[in-house]
């Protein structure tokens, strides 16, 4: 953030105030007189706030000359990939419905690929008034340059009041570089949003201090408000057909187009199992699989079940299955129908990424285990004689 900030020597005493209140330490008292730290202070205000004696001048040039009120509207981030909109999206429509409809403004997506344009109304039926569409060839698949000078083009011309994007890896790698260009604040990987009645400010709430408290954050100063949102926390807008919204086919320069990275292929992940993120069922894996081979027991479970296959981060570490498996707080978010956890002792980490499973089946042969409070069902016993039981009896009654 641009701006100034200066001690105002003939009003300071010394007090300290100050120096507790800086998040930085980027001021100390010397002399019964404060200095700041230029290296260290990001003008965050937090000083200036705690002064009593209005000893500290702060000017911060962006909040005092940008006018906030030219920021209309609630835009999201269509994701796409070979041409289909990833299913986060809608989830961003219909959330962004409700904080379009508190604020009186539209819901506008912004979509940007190659030989897109059919799909803009794909965004329509799911509630956008307006999508912003960039159709070229140099946008075929995400990268991070061309992506983003898109982007932020389109912000400076049309001046969204909030920006929403999907906690995707895409999406985290583009609306960063986003943020950091049109001097926003971001939010990363929120679980909830809203409007404040009064101030009409975005409260974005996401889980802090290792999941143990919700802290809802707001970017007061700047616009638009930017949120990175989980995929499977939102609901999805509902289609209706009957929708009408106006399609935006926008002139892009050039040289937004360039990018000092290319492609060279694209490989799938070699393992090919149902993508947990999507999945109705999920069979999950934890520490007490105690090696990679023992995972092919839940394999077949998931096979009969047609389900997913999960694990913990203990797991993962382990090198027993691929990151993409991982569920939790710094893996994936999921809400399937039914959750297995096995052998997965229910670590606050691990619980913030199944929350929102509608059943959680617990195999665990401790039955202190964590995870018994959350589970619907919980089976106190050896997963590697359960789990085999499981897949024998689903495998009769579903051939019936
Ligand atoms: C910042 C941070 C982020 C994190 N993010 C994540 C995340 O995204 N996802 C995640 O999962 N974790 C995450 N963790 C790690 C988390 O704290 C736990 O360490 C992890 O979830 C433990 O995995 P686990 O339950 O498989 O292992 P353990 O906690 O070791 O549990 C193993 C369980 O297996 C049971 N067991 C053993 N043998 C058998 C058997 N034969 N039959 C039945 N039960 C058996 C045991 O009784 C035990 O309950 C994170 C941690 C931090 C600090």
């Amino acid at each position: 953030m641009a701006g100034s900030i200066r001690i105002l020597d003939n009003k300071c005493v010394g007090c300290t105030l100050c120096v507790k209140a800086c998040p930085f330490g980027a001021i100390v008292v010397e002399n019964k007189l404060a200095r700041i730290d230029y290296a260290k202070c990001t003008l965050c205000g937090a000083c200036f706030d705690a002064c009593k004696f209005d000893a500290i001048e702060l000017k911060k040039d962006i909040a005092a000359t940008r006018d906030l009120s030219a920021y209309r509207d609630v835009w999201v981030f269509a994701e796409q990939s070979n041409g289909k909109i990833q299913s986060v999206t809608y989830e961003l429509l219909g959330e962004g419905r409700k904080l379009a409809d508190s604020l009186g403004m539209n819901l506008c997506a912004v979509l940007l690929g190659s030989g897109i344009t059919e799909k803009a109304q794909d965004l329509v039926v799911r509630g956008a008034q307006k999508v912003y569409l960039v159709d070229k060839p140099e946008l075929a698949y995400f990268q991070d340059e061309p992506y983003a000078a898109v982007v932020i083009d389109l912000v400076n011309r049309h001046k969204p009041n909030i920006l929403l994007c999907g906690a995707t890896t895409i999406g985290r790698s583009l609306i960063s570089r986003v943020a950091v260009s049109i001097n926003a604040g971001l939010t990363a990987d929120c679980t909830g949003l809203a409007i404040d009645p009064e101030t009409k400010n975005l409260l974005q709430t996401r889980p802090a201090f290792g999941g143990n408290i919700m802290a809802t954050i707001i970017s007061p100063n700047n616009r638009p408000q930017m949120s990175t949102v989980r995929h499977k926390v939102m609901k999805e807008a509902v289609v209706d057909a009957s929708r009408k919204g106006e399609v935006l086919l926008q002139d892009i320069a050039a040289e937004l187009l360039k990018s000092r990275t290319k492609r060279i292929k694209f490989e799938a992940e070699a393992e090919t199992t149902v993508n947990i993120a999507e999945a109705d069922i999920i069979v999950s894996g934890g520490r007490g699989m105690m090696k990679s081979e023992n995972f092919a027991i839940l394999k077949e479970l998931a096979g009969v079940l047609g389900a997913g296959v999960g694990a913990s981060r203990a797991a993962v570490d382990s090198n027993w299955i691929a990151y993409s498996h991982q569920v939790g707080q710094t893996g994936k978010t999921v809400c399937p129908k039914i959750y297995f956890a096995c052998g997965i002792s229910g670590q606050i980490q691990h619980l913030a990424g199944i929350s929102a499973s509608d059943i959680i089946v617990a195999i665990n042969k401790d039955p202190e285990a964590p995870i018994f409070k959350v589970a619907t069902y919980g089976i106190v016993g050896d997963l590697f004689k359960i789990v085999p039981m499981l897949t024998e009896e689903f495998r009769k009654l579903l051939k019936k």
